[in-house]
């Protein structure tokens, strides 16, 4: 059709879409997982707003929620409907020609180069995939406030817009008619749909219904049948023989004849199981459905298990259920402006209704790299989100999800072999699993654990639960990750504080002169080499009763001299000396210290200043 109106994609897309309709990607059936997912979506949009304005679904037809699939092999189209929320038309325009998300133009080049188009669902473009299979798609839609339009491209830089005078009127929703390539004619097969829904859609919570054929047996009066052919063929009854045993037959049963014979009749066919996998009982779930469960939050249909999962019912005054997931790795842009972004990954529910996946409040920021999905029956239907928002069980529920995240993340730590002490590690070792688990710690940690510490900033409520996830390599932890308990756990006699020191790297702090003598004194110093430890020691104060102390800053004790008193005596006059030499603009302070032990001297942060590589990180602006 040349009449539309013509639009010229943004570069990006035209970029991407070049890339898909050349790609060699052999795993194209992912074109029809996102359409799905996308109509799945436009449902839960006018599920959500039918919540307020019942009017809005119409009637008859219009009302069911549903997805139709269609085969329509003569011309080569498959065409996917469902009755959401559709498309104006400048809907249209925005949505199927501009990308919104950022982190696409990263996508677009990764792609380039590895060409997996696995991950396209969780870059918001998972739609072109559809030019994996078509060279010419036509999308129909027809949202409440608008007319029915069409949106029609073949993947050459531009697609045309036309208000649709000629199909058939959808009522409400979208229709996406793929024109197939000559290569992909096996999307027109019955059953390899059949396969692919199954298999993609499991946790669509909407039904989704292909128009399939059947052979069925159907009975037809027989002499009905056969005085037609004699009238046909008028011939046959000189076979008399034949004629005449039939006849007799017809005496006998004295019943009106009848024969079998075979029909193909075409009918809806229903191909998924709607029940939500959160409603049912943890114990009935298997680990394979709760892979799968997260591969279709998570848009990521790789083969990586989540690290860990927490399927809870909360039960009270608050009611609800959820799953929690730790994804296996963190996602690329987890960090990114991260003190302005507002991305939770959290699903809420009210009463298996989808009503949002941008409630910040369900979780903090801290926590966003999980996935899962909230559902409660205590916090009402029918009211906006602005509403729902404000609503005071949220943060009931908020209070009990921090609390299950945490402990979920703690039994990753609890059953990683590596993570126990000798004595506990015969205990761990008779596991089973243990292999999988080994070293699952130190990797949630890789991925994860500058989350933890910025918890620890943020959340001063479960900072000491918070503080028991953290991990650090000490003077004594041999290259690997140690924690605070084991830290005190090989606290020397009279000890009182834990040491720590702050860099920019291990092996420049191995070096430091402040180390000299708590090394030889075989005491342990934790290194923290992060950025963002330096401000994570402001806010971590102490832990189970044992204060923190920097050795680089002023306060360090290290026991009691009995030659302190009479040094500091003789010394007196030359430390006098020097601070006048110095002058108070540039040191505090000038004292005999006993925490070297090669070094003549050091330059030691007062106790409520900046160490120095807390200088050098505000230098630089990094966090
Ligand atoms: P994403 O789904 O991640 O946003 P897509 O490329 O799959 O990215 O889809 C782009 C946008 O097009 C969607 O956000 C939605 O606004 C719109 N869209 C796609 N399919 C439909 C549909 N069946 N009904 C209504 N809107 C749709
Ligand atoms: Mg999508």
């Amino acid at each position: 059709r040349s009449s539309g109106e013509k639009f010229e994609f943004q570069a990006e897309v035209s970029r991407l879409m070049d890339i898909i309709i050349n790609s060699l990607y052999s795993n194209k059936d992912i074109f029809l997982r996102e359409l799905i997912s996308n109509a799945s979506d436009a449902l839960d949009k006018i599920r959500f707003l039918s919540l307020t304005d019942k009017e809005i679904l119409g009637e008859g037809d219009n009302s069911k929620l549903e997805i139709q699939i269609k085969l329509d092999k003569a011309n080569k189209i498959l065409s996917i409907r469902d009755r959401g929320i559709g498309m104006t038309k400048e809907d249209l325009i925005k949505n199927l020609g501009t990308i919104a998300k950022s982190g696409t133009s990263a996508f677009v080049e990764k792609m380039q180069t590895s060409g997996d188009l696995n991950l396209i669902g969780q870059f918001g473009v998972g739609f072109y995939s559809v030019y994996l299979v078509a060279d010419y798609v036509e999308v129909i839609s027809k949202h409440n406030d608008d007319k029915q339009h069409v949106w029609e491209s073949k993947a050459d830089g531009a697609f045309a817009i036309s208000e649709d005078t000629w199909n058939e009127p959808l009522g409400r929703g979208t229709e996406i008619r793929l024109h197939l390539r000559d290569e992909a004619q096996e999307y027109l097969e019955e059953g390899k749909l059949k396969d692919l829904v199954k298999r993609y859609s499991e946790f669509i919570n909407f039904p989704i219904y292909i128009w399939g054929s059947k052979e069925v047996e159907v009975e037809v009066p027989a002499d009905e049948d056969e005085s037609n052919d004699e009238e046909e063929s008028p011939e046959s009854s000189s076979e008399e023989g034949e004629d005449d045993a039939e006849k007799s037959e017809d005496e006998d049963s004295d019943k009106p004849k009848t024969k079998k014979v075979k029909e193909t009749t075409y009918d809806w066919e229903l191909l998924n199981d709607v029940k939500a996998i959160w409603l049912r009982s943890p114990k009935e779930v298997t680990e394979e459905e709760y892979t799968k469960f997260y591969h279709s939050l998570a848009k990521d249909f790789g083969d990586e298990k989540p690290m860990s999962w927490s399927h809870f019912n909360a039960e009270g005054d608050v009611e609800f259920k959820a799953v929690l997931f730790v994804p296996p790795k963190a996602p690329h842009d987890l960090y990114e402006s991260y003190y302005n972004s507002k991305k939770s990954n959290l699903k809420l529910y009210v009463r298996r209704v989808f009503i949002s996946d941008e409630f910040d409040e369900l979780l903090p920021k801290y926590l966003n790299f999980l996935l899962g999905l909230v559902d409660s029956d205590t916090l009402p239907l029918n009211v906006s989100r602005e509403m729902l928002q404000q609503h005071s069980s949220l943060k009931t529920i908020k209070k009990k999800l921090i609390r299950k995240a945490l402990d979920m993340i703690r039994k990753i730590a609890d059953e990683d072999p590596d993570e126990s002490s000798d004595k506990e590690k015969k205990d761990v070792e008779k596991s089973s699993d243990n292999d999988e688990k080994k070293g699952q710690y130190t990797r949630f940690w890789n991925e994860f654990g500058k989350s933890i510490k910025l918890g620890i900033i943020e959340d001063a409520t479960n900072r000491n639960r918070l503080a028991k996830l953290l991990r650090f390599e000490s003077t004594k932890s041999d290259g690997k990750l140690t924690s605070l308990d084991q830290y005190i756990s090989r606290m020397k006699s009279g000890q009182k504080d834990i040491f720590y020191i702050t860099g920019s790297s291990k092996e420049q702090l191995e070096k430091s002169p402040f180390l000299e003598r708590l090394k030889k004194k075989n005491y342990e110093v934790i290194f923290f080499t992060d950025p963002v430890d330096e401000y994570l020691m402001q806010y971590l104060m102490d832990y189970e009763d044992k204060k923190f102390q920097n050795v680089s800053k002023e306060g360090l004790k290290l026991g009691k001299d009995s030659k302190d008193k009479e040094l500091k005596e003789s010394f007196k006059d030359l430390t006098k000396w020097w601070k006048t030499a110095l002058s108070f603009d540039n040191v505090d302070d000038v004292k005999v210290s006993n925490r070297l032990d090669n070094t003549p001297c050091v330059v030691v942060t007062s106790k409520y200043g900046w160490s120095a590589n807390m200088e050098r990180i505000m230098q630089s602006q990094t966090l």
